[in-house]
């Protein structure tokens, strides 16, 4: 994408939720392939500023969620936090529009007073990175605080008042048995906390943990291990009337993340800051994933943009499959139709029911009414399955162009 003013940046509708990505850590996590750099040395006030820049210059009216992520974004101070969300009410303002306003936090950065600032700053919701309860765990992976400051962070953020407390975590770690998993699990769950997002631990792409596993100097679990993993998971969870709405998250009714179902819906979005992407009408782009870079545009009025893709339209109805089968109600092929910016759905102009109709003979997906969702056996095929519908992107037959939305 060139360059051109910021000053002529896409109009985004009202209600759009958004997302502030703020690339800053205590530390980099070894397991981590997010666009996230320590803060140490960084200019993280000219960072801001340029965030801020983007803010008012992108960010959509009235928006229906918040999400602040990254990167820690409890890293920052309160004064910085408090600037970042003046910006933000000034050009959206999210305190009468977002049903829903989350931060992401880790336990080394959040303390009382943090929790009430974010609180009278308009949070709703915070996600506190535990990722293990184990000392030698939280140092393989990297990261800089201790199990009993995960608790003390909960329990600040309780004690200030936060009503809507997710936890993050990571399971199948090299070494870890089922049984210390499961006791890792109970004790977070006397924290009482209305959401859980656990993940199968992955070994992505450039990070420290693919090199070692290319190494040999981490063995990762069995596929069998990582299967009585997850449904021991899931099924203990739903015990606790976490259930299961999407593959890793579990909420207690009404605390579901409505900003992430969003994403799972297929829906548009604005994201700003260094990396983040926007999803708006069919086009879809990416801000520039280098710090100096992304400053430079901003402060010269350049367009921080540093991709964008307009998917056809098969594309988009198997990202709308792929998305959609992640969330435990699954989807009708109708939804994934409009979803995908369709009109006129009919079961014989969809060939994404051909997929659908395969993997229900494989014993992978399932059918109740009109709805398709991932059955016992597909869930831990999850990944696989769905990318089945991925390949609708490359038929060579284009969308009939009456069906075009
Ligand atoms: S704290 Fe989160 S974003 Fe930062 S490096 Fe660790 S996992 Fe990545």
């Amino acid at each position: 994408m060139t360059a051109s003013g910021a000053g002529r940046q896409f109009e985004a509708p009202p209600s759009t939720p958004l997302y502030v990505h703020l690339p800053f850590c205590a530390a980099k996590c070894h397991y981590c392939d997010f666009f996230s750099v320590p803060a140490e040395g960084q200019d993280v006030e000219g960072t801001l500023a340029a965030v801020e820049l983007e803010i008012r210059l992108r960010a959509p009216r009235a928006p229906r969620t918040l999400f602040l992520g990254g990167g820690t974004p409890s890293l920052l101070s309160i004064s910085q936090l408090r600037r970042l969300f003046d910006a933000l009410q000034q050009s959206t303002g999210f305190r009468d529009s977002a049903v829903e306003v989350t931060v992401e936090c880790n336990p080394e950065s959040l303390d009382e007073d943090k929790a009430r600032a974010l609180l009278d700053l308009g949070v709703t919701r915070l996600s506190i990175g535990f990722q293990s309860l184990r000392g030698e765990t939280l140092e393989l992976f990297g990261r800089v605080h201790g199990v009993d400051q995960s608790f003390r962070a909960f329990d600040a953020a309780r004690r200030a008042g936060i009503k809507s407390l997710n936890i993050d975590l990571i399971y199948a770690n090299p070494g870890q048995t089922l049984e210390q998993w499961q006791a890792d699990l109970r004790r977070v769950l006397a924290l009482e906390p209305e959401h859980i997002s656990a993940y199968n631990l992955t070994f992505e792409e450039d990070t420290l943990f693919r090199r070692w596993l290319q190494q040999g100097r981490l063995q990762p679990q069995s596929d069998d291990a990582e299967l009585e993993f997850f449904w021991w998971t899931r099924e203990h969870l739903a015990s606790t009337a976490r259930v299961a709405y999407e593959i890793s998250n579990f909420a207690l009714n009404g605390h579901q993340c409505a900003h992430n179902i969003n994403y799972w819906n297929n829906g548009t979005y604005v994201g700003v800051g260094p990396s983040a992407v926007s999803k708006l009408g069919f086009e879809r782009s990416g801000n520039i994933r280098h710090l100096g870079e992304y400053r430079r545009r901003m402060a010269q009025n350049e367009d921080p943009r540093d991709w964008d893709e307009r998917p056809s339209a098969w594309a988009r109805l198997g990202e709308s499959w792929w998305l959609g089968l992640r969330r435990t109600e699954g989807l009708s092929a109708l939804e994934a139709w409009t979803r995908a910016g369709l009109k006129d759905w009919r079961p014989e102009a969809d060939p994404a029911l051909e997929i659908a109709q395969r993997s229900s003979e494989q014993g992978w997906l399932g059918q109740v009414g009109e709805r398709w969702a991932l059955t016992r056996r597909g869930w831990p095929l999850a990944d696989a399955v769905a990318r089945e519908f991925l390949r609708l992107g490359q038929l060579n037959q284009p969308a009939p162009a009456e069906l075009l939305g």
